[in-house]
């Protein structure tokens, strides 16, 4: 174990991955290896609150100090440009060569291309780092009206936060809803009325055509409808794509995402893949997923480590995840996939509720809005593999935390 681990990419998953090599008492060298130049930082906070904050910093995962006291090299800066399986080493850009005896691949996953004509402009930007969304913030202190391509999670929170901090925002979505591929049409319905409540222009089964601009800058969106749309900002939020082609050259087995077995190791016995990268085969569902989540990058990475001082295991996380767009606090836990029945808790007039999903009488997924209690109760049913009767989720929290409590009396 004279090379130790090194990890790629110092994103959520990077920098847990080496915090839990330490907390099992791995001590051989970890080198942490980041192509950004930050300590590695937050990313929800980016589309949600440092985009309309002239004065925000980014929030960093953790103080310089965590790595030099955990003996961790954090290398920001440093881009990988190959592996070589054959020789368990990598190759920097500059031509620096490092040797591994394990390998994670932490490297996440970057904002899928719209190609359109126009979007070089200047203005036509997406948001994956704290660049983007620096550029961001000082394009939309220069302008007034904003189009975002693309009515998915982030593009949502950003085109909230841009019109919280008065900016006149149209979002358009190829899809006849928001949050397409996400979430029960009643929440997508909720948070379509509420956003257009709250000034958000919103075309639905709508798409851009092209970007138009001035001396080199952007200046409107023309849609599908011929509405020409001005925009001094353009911002497309259409979904991200793995990095996947460190591991695709090196020869690993690649199917949306680097493949993972249950233990988070590669088709290379040595090479580990965590976070928005890794494509598994679901315990819960049985179909393979890639997620993007920084519940997911956390778990698959505290079990690389694992994995690698030799007490893995199989994954078996709940996933969870939460997004903020404008006064709704979204969560969700559990899979929807196969969702075959659903149930109301809550009222969506009071912007409180939640949609538990169920397959046949098994409690699948919980998705909530501004109800944290019913969120927080759905990582403890998945968890525990218990599924409420309908009595129970129409008895709303009290009930179930009743439901949970004789659980545990046996
Ligand atoms: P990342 O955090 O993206 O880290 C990967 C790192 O690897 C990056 O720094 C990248 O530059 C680096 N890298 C890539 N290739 C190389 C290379 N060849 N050499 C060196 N370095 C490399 N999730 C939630 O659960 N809730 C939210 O509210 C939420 N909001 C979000 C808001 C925004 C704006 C964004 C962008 C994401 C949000 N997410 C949210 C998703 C969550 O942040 C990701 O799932 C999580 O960051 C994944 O962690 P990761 O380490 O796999 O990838």
């Amino acid at each position: 174990m004279k090379n130790g681990v090194v990890i790629v990419g110092a994103g959520h998953a990077g920098v847990q991955a080496a915090a839990s090599l330490r907390e099992e008492g791995y001590d051989g060298p970890v080198i942490l290896l980041g192509d950004e130049r930050e300590l590695p930082y937050h990313k929800p906070p980016l589309s949600k609150t440092f985009i309309k904050d002239a004065a925000a910093q980014p929030q960093p995962l953790r103080g310089e100090a965590f790595y030099t006291g955990h003996t961790i090299d954090f290398r920001p800066g440093s881009l990988v440009e190959r592996i070589d399986t054959a020789a368990n080493s990598l190759s920097l850009a500059g031509g620096d060569r490092l040797a591994y005896d394990h390998l994670i691949l932490a490297t996440g996953s970057c904002p899928r291309v719209l190609p359109l004509p126009g979007v070089d402009l200047a203005g036509v930007l997406s948001l994956r780092s704290v660049a983007d969304a620096r550029l961001i913030r000082d394009h939309s202190a220069a302008c007034e009206d904003v189009v975002v391509i693309g009515g998915g999670f982030i593009g949502l929170e950003i085109a909230a936060t841009l019109a919280a901090g008065g900016r006149r925002v149209t979002v358009v979505e190829a899809l006849d809803r928001l949050l397409g591929r996400a979430v029960a049409p009643l929440i997508a319905e909720h948070v379509r009325q509420r956003l257009e409540a709250s000034g958000v222009r919103i075309l639905l089964k709508t798409t851009i055509e092209r970007i138009e601009g001035e001396g080199g800058h952007a200046t409107a969106a023309l849609t599908s409808a011929g509405e020409r749309l001005p925009a001094k900002m353009v911002i497309i939020g259409i979904g991200v794509v793995p990095n996947v082609e460190l591991a695709g050259t090196a020869g690993l087995t690649v199917a949306n995402g680097i493949r993972v077995d249950g233990s988070m190791r590669s088709s290379v016995a040595n090479i580990l893949a965590v976070g928005d990268n890794a494509s598994y085969r679901h315990w819960q569902t049985g179909g393979d997923v890639r997620l993007e989540s920084v519940q997911n990058a956390t778990d698959q990475s505290k079990l690389a480590a694992r994995t690698i001082v030799g007490h893995g295991g199989d994954y078996g996380a709940v996933p969870w995840f939460w997004s903020d767009i404008g006064d709704m606090k979204l969560q969700m836990v559990g899979l929807t996939a196969g969702s075959d029945r659903q149930m109301l808790s809550g009222d969506p007039a009071e912007n409180r509720f939640s949609v538990f999903h169920f397959i046949g009488d098994r409690l699948a997924a919980i998705e909530s809005v501004n109800r944290p209690a019913d969120h927080m109760l759905g990582r403890k049913m998945l968890g525990l593999g218990f599924s409420p009767t309908a009595e129970q989720v129409a008895g709303g929290a009290e009930a179930l935390k009743a439901a949970l409590a004789a659980l545990a009396a046996g």
